[in-house]
């Protein structure tokens, strides 16, 4: 027997038609590319989220019909997204810090006609539009005033485009099933692969997001997502915010210690969310100029492992609570949040920060499990690391064309790459990326935990660790470090900093100094290119 329940298609455009309703007067601020602050609500939002629509479809858009995005967090770009799926296409956001090659081939590969893009990235697009085809209008977010000359197709300014329609548009309708978004992954080994969000998907990720035990957002939170709307879907903070009426606050394109302080404080921000390099950033800046944040309660930070020392600082010197978190583009992102639990209620001082290394518990619409390579469930026991595998509503069921199809398996679980422990609390702990992971003897050596204790001796600045190969024992790890400016520490300081912290099977065999560690686009350590460089190094214990 069915329910006597309405269907009622959990569509993305409510979202925002709900915030126009009932929290018609909530600031959406932004710090524009072309400078200046800009102040709006969820109202005009929604208004001109409209007119973003029915102009599209006089451009010829339609369901299913991929729209790209090179833009940082601002309203025009929120304004883009909600048109854009408002109408049945799909936002495509591109990650303008992918090398040029690598842009051009997923617009290729998605097959994007039209573009929004930012000011700052006009030069980027200048250069691979020749090489994709399809790419026939520009639309450029700003004003005529600020428009460039370029000779780019179709290209024309976002406002003077905008004013030739009205709101008189209805959202279209269709299944809840249908895509609402695209994000490719950075693809470190191989192409990119094409993540595709639903409506449903988003609408689900940020039931699941706003809750106590994740994001815990309200219509009192004044949020500003860091993390870049180009980022693993946002972090989902474009649906989750107008969902419970918190205000925004969006940095544009200034991501800098002291332009990220000055919203905080000037715009009495209560929540944000970044990857740890932003928060070490504004830590060394609020360092120095002996700032404070008065109004933040919480952050949310992940990406890459979060820093020790980095928890420290926000919870011991600025009173701010820091939420680990795991995700992957894959999960919409949110996979697990280390949030309070009775049965750690009461850790204090170290043993609370040794906790709060771990990425947390999966809140429900979630499933987790850990397997061996043979795909044979592993205990959680705190210690047995395994494959870290997820499954529920707003994790991926399948790559864009079909690629990557043995990350999934029959029983739904999805292979994330990522090697974890849990504990008997449900709470999980990021050890490694599968390939990451340093196999010695047989055994597994974490490369995340290893960096994470150097990264806390005071002289380094940056450090990674890398496995590299050794006749006896298959792979060695090797620490490589990048010291602070001015300091000069040696390999035996370094060791004698792990000591007593690791097994002693975990110490590596070496330690090399070096200017810098290389990145990915998302401001990860590039291990692949790490290894690359260090290929054929020998071991002092070879
Ligand atoms: P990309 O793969 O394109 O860089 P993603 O955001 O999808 O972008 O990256 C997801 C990966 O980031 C995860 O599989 C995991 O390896 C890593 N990651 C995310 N959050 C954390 C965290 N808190 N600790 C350690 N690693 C993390």
């Amino acid at each position: 027997m069915q329910g006597l329940m309405q269907h009622w298609p959990l569509l993305c455009s409510k979202v925002i038609d709900h915030a126009a309703i009932h929290h018609a007067r909530r600031e959406v601020v932004s710090r524009s590319v072309e400078g200046p602050i800009h102040r709006t609500t969820y109202a005009e939002i929604r208004q001109r989220s409209l007119r973003v629509a029915k102009r599209l479809e006089r451009e010829g858009v339609a369901l299913g019909d991929r729209v790209a995005t090179m833009a940082w967090n601002t309203w025009r770009h929120l304004e883009c997204w909600y048109g854009i799926l408002g109408l049945g296409a799909i936002y495509h956001t591109l990650n303008p810090r992918l090398f040029p090659e690598q842009i051009a081939w997923i617009l290729r590969d998605a097959e994007d006609e039209l573009i929004f893009v930012d000011l700052t990235f006009l030069p980027i697009l200048e250069a691979i539009a020749p090489s994709v085809p399809s790419l026939r209008k520009v639309i450029v977010l700003t004003d005529g005033a600020h428009l460039p000359e370029t000779n780019l197709p179709g290209a024309v300014a976002y406002e003077d485009w905008l004013a030739e329609a009205d709101e008189d548009f209805r959202w279209r309708e269709f299944d809840e099933t249908t895509a609402a978004g695209l994000c490719y992954t950075s693809g470190t080994t191989g192409n990119p692969k094409g993540v595709l969000f639903s409506h449903r998907s988003n609408i689900l990720h940020s039931f699941i997001a706003i809750q106590p035990n994740a994001m815990n957002l309200s219509s009192q939170s004044r949020a500003m997502p860091v993390v870049p709307l180009f980022h693993a879907n946002g972090w989902g903070i474009a649906f989750s915010c107008p969902m419970v009426g918190a205000a925004l606050v969006m940095p544009g394109p200034k991501m800098d210690g002291a332009s990220i302080a000055e919203l905080l404080t000037g715009e009495r921000v209560t929540f944000s969310a970044a990857v740890p390099t932003v928060w070490l950033m504004l830590l060394d800046h609020l360092d120095r100029t002996k700032g404070a944040l008065p109004d933040l309660e919480r952050v949310v930070i992940g990406g890459a492992a979060c820093p020790r020392v980095v928890t420290q600082a926000f919870e011991t010197r600025y009173g701010v609570e820091v939420v680990h978190a795991w995700g992957m583009t894959e999960t919409s992102p949110l996979g697990t949040l280390n949030v309070p639990k009775p049965e750690t209620a009461d850790l204090a001082g170290e043993a609370l920060f040794d906790h709060k290394q771990k990425q947390g518990q999966t809140p429900f619409g979630v499933e987790m499990t850990i397997t061996d390579d043979e795909g044979r469930a592993q205990p959680w026991d705190g210690e047995t690391f395994g494959r870290l595998k997820v499954r529920g509503p707003a994790v991926s069921s399948g790559y864009f064309r079909g690629v990557g199809a043995e990350c999934f398996d029959a029983e739904g679980w999805f292979d994330t790459g990522d090697v974890a422990h849990i504990d008997e609390n449900a709470t999980m702990q990021i050890t490694d990326r599968a390939k990451d992971v340093i196999k010695s003897g047989g055994e597994w050596i974490s490369s995340i935990e290893l960096e994470n204790l150097a990264v806390g001796h005071p002289d380094v600045a940056e450090a990674a660790v890398i496995g590299v190969p050794h006749p006896r024992w298959d792979e060695r790890p090797l620490l490589v470090v990048v010291p602070k400016d001015g300091a000069a520490p040696t390999k035996e300081a370094l060791l004698a900093h792990l000591e007593g912290k690791i097994a002693r099977w975990w110490t590596p065999d070496d330690v090399v100094f070096v200017e810098a560690i290389p990145h990915t686009a998302t401001g990860k350590i590039q291990k692949l290119e790490l290894r690359r460089q260090f290929k054929d190094y020998r071991l002092p214990t070879v």
